[in-house]
């Protein structure tokens, strides 16, 4: 046989075993082991590196866009030093992933424009570099997608769906109330998550005033019993971060 006819068969037999990025350097890495002079166990080292990191990229984009983030604003993107009252070691420590292996929830509370989308978004996008199945929803939009797959027979399906992520980000709760139905439904994914996936919300309202927004005072303490079970609560104090950079943007231009 010569070396072409065998190049094409190794090609054929890579993409038979699903190795297609191998197959597609195939070539390339060739030439380049038969330019550089390099060994057989080098040469393997380096083509099966290439179909790994190719895959984790790929697996990377995929779970970005599942995720369904409004805004792609990573932890890069944050600035600490605006809000030196944010725990940062705490923060970095969620980036790492471990409560989700540990199945804790994170709760961001505090004011409007404090930066807790934000940094949900940001730990979410940690969780898809690590591969994890994510996704994004505002608690409002949660509520209507299961009150519509019930009407539509189709709730199961969905509740599947929700139960198989890695990490749910429930965006604004609090912000519009829900009805009953929507409330009860949002209970039964943050029943079934519980200790079996993680939550992270964003919320504007203290623990006290969550029956305002659940309705019902039975079933909001269940809820919260649930949620901040071993949770990392973080309460963001601090004022607006928009307002205090505009107000530093009029600061300098008074003077
Ligand atoms: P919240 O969800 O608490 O209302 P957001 O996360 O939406 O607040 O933040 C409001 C805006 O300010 C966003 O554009 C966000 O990216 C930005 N922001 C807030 N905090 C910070 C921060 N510490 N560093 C950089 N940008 C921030
Ligand atoms: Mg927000």
């Amino acid at each position: 046989m010569n070396r072409a006819a065998d190049a094409l068969l190794l090609q054929h037999n890579l993409k038979a075993l699903n190795l297609t990025n191998m197959a597609r350097h195939l070539e390339q890495q060739l030439r380049q082991a038969r330019d550089g002079g390099i060994d057989y166990g080098q040469f393997l080292l380096e083509l099966t590196e290439l179909e790994l990191r190719i895959r984790c990229e790929s697996r990377e984009k995929r779970r970005l866009k599942e995720a369904k983030f409004p805004l792609l604003k990573p932890l890069e993107t944050f600035d600490f030093e605006a809000v030196p009252q944010l725990d940062k070691r705490l923060v970095r420590d969620l980036a790492t992933g471990d409560y989700l292996k540990a199945r804790r929830n994170v709760i961001l509370m505090g004011k409007s424009g404090a930066g807790k989308t934000h940094l949900a978004t940001a730990l979410g996008i940690e969780a898809c570099r690590q591969s994890k199945r994510v996704r994004f929803v505002t608690g409002y939009a949660l509520a209507n997608e299961l009150i519509e797959a019930r009407t539509e027979k189709d709730l199961n399906r969905l509740l599947g769906k929700y139960a198989r992520l890695d990490l749910l980000i429930l965006d604004e709760l609090g912000y519009v109330p829900f009805s009953k139905e929507g409330a009860e439904l949002l209970f039964q994914i943050l029943a079934e998550r519980h200790e079996r996936g993680s939550v992270i919300i964003t919320t504007n309202l203290g623990f006290a005033d969550w029956t305002q927004v659940f309705g019902d005072p039975n079933l909001t303490a269940a809820l919260l019993d649930r949620l901040t079970h071993r949770a990392h609560i973080i309460e963001c104090t601090w004022d607006s971060y928009r307002l205090k950079q505009s107000l530093k943007g009029g600061e300098k231009k008074a003077s």
